[in-house]
């Protein structure tokens, strides 16, 4: 089922975001992650595209197991990184053929060792122009785009910056993921400032639990800008075991989904980590089984 149908039927979506494994063990786990997961429906499930493109070939053949052993809608992540209009061309033609329609379009960033973006020879500058050679080429396909509650790195003009997002929109982009946010205020603001400049389509909230003091470092250096509030680093601060920092985590977690749901969000979406503890508890904690019944 295409994405932006899913978004027509469900008031609020629940989809679960993995990563493909790198060994054999970590696809037996990731599996296993996913059987547990499933009980809870998700309105999709989602596979990122390894930084450079370099998971390329484990991300499809990841959406391809999960399109035929499980009845889960499935995502798959697609940068611009490394990759000729002709490259991204015949990684379309496969999916398409393979009855994956649903793609998360994006520019992804700089390959390591470089500083500054710059697309590659014959290849796409921007994610809008991602989203416009999809639209134009698989014009039966769904597609969803990146949105940054606290700013992208690179653009300092936030006032740029939507209008850069309206433009992914206005190319065809059927909803928008946010990046992880702490602070529920971000993405409210971010909301009124997409319909100030005239963005319709679904924005759908990017939930990530702190599990671990490494994990929230690491997080707050991939997600660039992510403001950790001082409450929650307090918390984490005062835990004094792994497990504390886990359940100060999950509970913030939980009441930021709690608040967004009363806030009417059209969806959110869990950066799983390919763990599905903090989901799990999650849902425990808003007292229902089943995401159809968390309107
Ligand atoms: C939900 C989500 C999932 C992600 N999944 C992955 C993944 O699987 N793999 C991966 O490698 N990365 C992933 N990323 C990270 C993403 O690739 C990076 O954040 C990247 O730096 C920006 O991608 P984008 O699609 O937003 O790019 P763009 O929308 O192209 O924006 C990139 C920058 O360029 C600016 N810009 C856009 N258009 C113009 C213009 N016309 N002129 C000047 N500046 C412009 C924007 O303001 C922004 O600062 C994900 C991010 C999110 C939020």
């Amino acid at each position: 089922m295409l994405v932006r149908n899913i978004l027509k039927e469900q008031k609020t979506t629940f989809s679960f975001e993995f990563f493909p494994p790198k060994t054999p063990e970590g696809w037996d786990r990731l599996f296993l992650t996913i059987s547990d997961l499933i009980p809870l429906k998700p309105s999709w499930v989602s596979v990122t595209y390894g930084a450079g493109g370099s998971t390329r070939e484990h991300t499809h053949n990841l959406v391809v197991r999960i399109r035929k052993e499980t009845d889960l809608t499935v995502v798959t992540h697609l940068t611009c990184v490394e990759a000729s209009r002709g490259d991204v061309a015949a990684i379309l033609e496969r999916y398409d053929s393979e009855g994956i329609h649903n793609i998360l379009a994006l520019r992804g960033d700089p390959p390591l060792g470089q500083r500054e973006w710059k697309a590659g020879p014959e290849g796409f500058c921007y994610a809008t122009d991602l989203v416009s050679f999809i639209k134009t080429r698989f014009p039966h396909m769904c597609v969803g785009v990146a949105g940054f509650p606290e700013g992208h790195p690179e653009t300092r003009n936030r006032l740029q910056e939507i209008d850069h997002l309206k433009a992914k929109v206005d190319a065809g982009a059927d909803y928008i993921i946010t990046q992880l946010f702490f602070d529920n205020r971000d993405y409210y603001d971010f909301r009124e400032r997409c319909e100030l400049a005239g963005i319709t389509v679904p924005i759908i909230a990017g939930i990530m639990p702190i599990i671990s003091r490494s994990g929230m470092i690491r997080m707050a250096e991939l997600a660039a800008r992510a403001r950790i509030p001082a409450p929650l680093l307090r918390s984490v601060q005062r835990a004094s075991s792994n497990e504390s920092v886990e359940r100060v985590g999950i509970h913030w977690a939980t009441e930021q989904v709690r608040d967004l749901i009363h806030n009417h969000v059209r969806g959110i979406h869990f950066y799983t980590l390919n763990n599905a503890k903090a989901t799990l508890k999650i849902y425990e904690a808003l007292g229902v089984a089943d995401s159809l019944q968390l309107t």
